[in-house]
């Protein structure tokens, strides 16, 4: 078989930084991956939140083809057709005034990072009283270069790589109290994921969101919202933080932009770009010409094909039947996202392991993240036939295994308790 080929090979030649499910894809068909025997799953996790527009979109394709013909790089050394095309299409969006394109989430976030700093040195010049250090949440994830990873709250992604970099506090997550007490003239910036990704799809709460907003705007900190994976249309917004209301002055896009081809972008206001001049930052790759033609189509169809409601219809269906599904057990605790940005919460890390590996046996991909998680990032072009699909196979599943790992988890927790160390 290949993919037995190909996992020896990986396994001698490859750094090990994944454990991957034994599937090997060959390709893809709007919201289904198609393996190596030709057997159909269906995705709803796109590739982390990536494949918006599905699987072999027509547009994507044909502006590929396209592009790839008239012109692939040229480096920022010279102009080209579509950054300033698809700039127009994100500051329209997004209420802010001026982009920096790079390649990736994280490098996008760097870009968040350095302007913070350069801001806050700017206003320094000018006689304000403002220090360098950032808040950030706990449960928060910003990427793996060294600034994204510092600002990242897990232990396990910065403590092997330390000394990370330093001038970094994380808040306690939707505690206004503790924001109270972190935040002074030293904070440059309030880093926020509005609704929090890889931490489990946890909103930030209206209160905290707009004591954030409030604080930075006294001191002339910046407010800075993360919405690589939330933003683009994935909540039914093109962005996470209009659903309260609430305008930053940085924020970062990357996961969905270009359709699969890497770009992220980093939005800021006018007030803010005053910071960086020419020199001071750059990227050979980032908004290559291909990458923003993409990009540009991606942002038309989401418009064009009205997917912004459509997210937001299948997806309130989609919350609402993991609600049913968790009046009738036990084993899921909770049920909280927007749009198709989703999760059912379980009572127990190895339950939550059990349904994705049962899941993928039914030929359905989900993920678990931040242990209890089961996280929903499905294409936008998802239909609530292929959500009824998914409601079946969990409460099967569930019926199946969840009261053995109801009771084990509550037996673990009356342990621990007993022993003195109860676990969150
Ligand atoms: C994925 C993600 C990142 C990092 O993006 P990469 O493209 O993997 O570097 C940063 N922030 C959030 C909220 C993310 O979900």
């Amino acid at each position: 078989m290949k993919l037995e080929t190909i996992r020896a090979a990986e396994a001698r030649l490859l750094l090990s930084t994944y454990e991957r499910n034994p599937l090997l894809f060959e390709r893809g068909e709007g919201v289904y991956l198609i393996d190596e025997n030709g057997d159909r799953y269906l995705d709803l996790l796109s590739g982390i939140g990536v494949n918006a527009l599905g699987y072999g979109n027509p547009v994507i394709e044909e502006t590929i083809a396209r592009q790839s013909k008239r012109l692939i790089h040229t480096s920022n050394l010279f102009f080209h057709e579509g950054q300033a095309e698809l700039a127009l299409r994100l500051t329209e969006r997004s209420g802010l005034d001026r982009v920096f394109f790079a390649n990736t989430g994280t490098e996008a976030w760097e870009a968040a990072l350095k302007i913070s700093r350069a801001y806050a040195g700017l206003l320094r010049s000018e006689g304000r009283n403002i220090g360098t250090k950032f808040l950030a949440l706990e449960q928060s994830f910003h990427g793996r270069t060294f600034g994204a990873v510092s600002t990242t709250h897990k232990a396990k992604y910065r403590e092997p790589f330390g000394p990370v970099v330093p001038g970094v506090e994380f808040v306690r997550f939707n505690d206004i109290d503790d924001l109270n007490a972190k935040f002074s003239n030293e904070v440059c910036a309030m880093l926020i994921e509005p609704i929090q990704g890889e931490g489990g799809i946890r909103p930030v709460t209206q209160e905290f969101f707009a004591a954030a907003r409030e604080l930075t705007r006294s001191t002339g900190a910046l407010l800075v919202a993360d919405e690589i994976q939330a933003g683009l249309g994935r909540t039914g917004k093109w962005f996470s933080y209009q659903h309260y209301g609430i305008q930053p002055d940085v924020t970062t896009l990357a996961k969905p932009l270009a359709g699969g081809i890497p770009l992220g972008a980093m939005l800021c206001t006018e007030e803010v770009a005053r910071a960086i001049h020419a020199g001071m930052h750059g990227t050979t790759f980032g908004g290559g010409p291909l990458a923003c033609a993409v990009a540009i189509a991606v942002i038309d169809t989401i418009e064009r094909e009205g997917l912004l409601n459509h997210v937001t219809e299948v997806g309130d269906y989609f919350q609402d039947r993991l609600k049913a599904l968790a009046t009738r057990h036990d084993s899921i605790v909770d049920v909280r996202g927007k749009g198709l940005m989703l999760a059912a919460e379980v009572n127990s890390a190895d339950l939550g392991k059990l349904i994705v590996k049962e899941m993928l046996r039914r030929r359905i991909i989900i993920n678990c993240t931040s242990d209890t998680a089961l996280r929903f990032l499905p294409p936008y072009i998802l239909q609530k036939e292929h959500v009824d699909t998914a409601i079946a196979a969990l409460d099967e599943i569930l019926a199946e295994h969840g009261k053995d790992h109801a009771t084990a988890a509550a037996a673990h927790q009356a342990a621990s308790i007993q022993g003195g160390e109860i676990r969150g």
